[in-house]
């Protein structure tokens, strides 16, 4: 398991324009440092206590982004550094992200999640919901709604992710100040590329299984 080269190898195939943000939730601070150490600058975390330790402990130029979902009384303690919040799937929770960035004194990048799984564990807004917020989005002064992002279904059949992949895709076409389009994980992220995804999020291609 060689992190650097791992990385390497997802870059050569992701088209210009797709960012990549290496998923290093549950892994050691040894392993990021690694994939640090190859030039790679983004990271990927789901829980706000591990972003916060991570952060503390490993180089300031990182850019942390929080892609799991978000508990509006945990905006707080994210709220100083983080460089981009992937899951916002409530206005509760836009609205507690633009009060804590005004008192940091920064803008706060965020995507809005839409629901496109079929199972309804996965949280997110439907495309009427999201777009009513969109529409008002200059009301938040103090984050910056950047783009959309979504989780397929954890199925084998790539008929049906290619299918939510697209309909996602189709929504955030629609709106032309968008730039960001987050979707596909390790078992599907050539599949969200095909689908004109911007932000593939991987992890276990990257850093291996996890434990848990
Ligand atoms: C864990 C996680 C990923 C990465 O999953 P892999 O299958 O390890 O690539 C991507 N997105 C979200 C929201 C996650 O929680």
């Amino acid at each position: 398991m060689n992190i650097s080269e791992n990385i390497q190898k997802i870059k050569k195939d992701l088209p210009t324009g797709v960012d990549l943000v290496a998923v290093s939730k549950t892994q050691p601070h040894s392993k990021i440092k690694e994939a640090y150490d190859s030039g790679h600058k983004i990271f990927g975390e789901n829980k706000v206590q591990e972003l916060n330790e991570k952060y503390e402990k490993l180089p300031k130029d990182i850019r942390w982004h929080m892609i799991g979902h978000l508990q509006t009384n945990k905006v707080k303690y994210i709220a100083p550094f983080i460089d981009l919040i992937h899951a916002v799937d409530s206005e509760k929770l836009l609205k507690e992200i633009d009060k804590r960035a005004f008192q940091n004194n920064r803008k706060i990048d965020c995507l809005l999640q839409i629901h496109i799984a079929t199972e309804n564990t996965k949280f997110g807004f439907s495309e009427n919901e999201a777009n009513k917020i969109l529409l008002r989005k200059e009301e938040y002064k103090n984050v910056n709604i950047r783009g959309l992002m979504g989780m397929a279904t954890f199925t084998n059949n790539n008929i049906q992710i290619k299918e939510e992949f697209d309909y996602l895709s189709n929504i955030y076409n629609k709106y032309k100040d968008l730039n960001t389009l987050s979707m596909g994980m390790s078992g599907d992220y050539k599949i969200a590329i095909k689908s004109g995804s911007t932000m593939v999020r991987i992890g276990s291609t990257i850093f291996g299984a996890r434990n848990y």
